[in-house]
């Protein structure tokens, strides 16, 4: 049975604490809004896409540790991502952390620190928050009127 400390790996307490990418992003073309209601986690994440790609990734909101540090870790994993590797990444994450297929570690660089939540279950839904949010950005507009055109 693992520990809850083991849960909090240096990587996750650093990032939780000091979340990079953190604020808005005023020049956004993408944004969504996401709530995880077991705990409280609420966050917005704010995507601006340039030819296809990732150009610019940041969050804001209120969570506890584990998701804040999930939304750090993702905003700094995106930028040049094309939406497709993007798509690639959530797949691999959400199998890392939820353990139902075998991870394809080695493409997931930090974002391996949070494999320990497969061991609880509710903290599942904190490191994938951002993640959700991550999708509903990349398929709905911003409803801002964007000066940004994009494939
Ligand atoms: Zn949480």
């Amino acid at each position: 049975m693992a520990d809850l400390r083991d849960l909090y790996q240096e990587l996750i307490i650093d990032h939780g604490r000091r979340p990079r990418n953190f604020g808005p992003l005023p020049q956004a073309n993408r944004r969504a809004d996401g709530f995880n209601p077991l705990c409280g986690d609420r966050l917005t994440v704010y995507l601006r896409m340039a030819g296809g790609v990732i150009a610019d990734a940041r969050f804001e909101g209120i969570g506890c540790a584990i998701s804040t540090a999930s939304a750090s870790l993702m905003t700094e994993a995106l930028k040049g991502k094309t939406v497709a590797e993007a798509e690639a990444l959530f797949a691999g994450f959400h199998a890392l952390v939820t353990g139902v297929a075998p991870p394809a570690v080695a493409t997931l660089g930090k974002l391996t620190a949070l494999a320990g939540v497969r061991e609880f279950p509710a903290r599942v839904k904190c490191a994938t928050l951002a993640w959700h949010t991550l999708e509903a950005a990349l398929h709905e507009e911003a409803q801002a009127v964007s000066t940004e055109e994009t494939p």
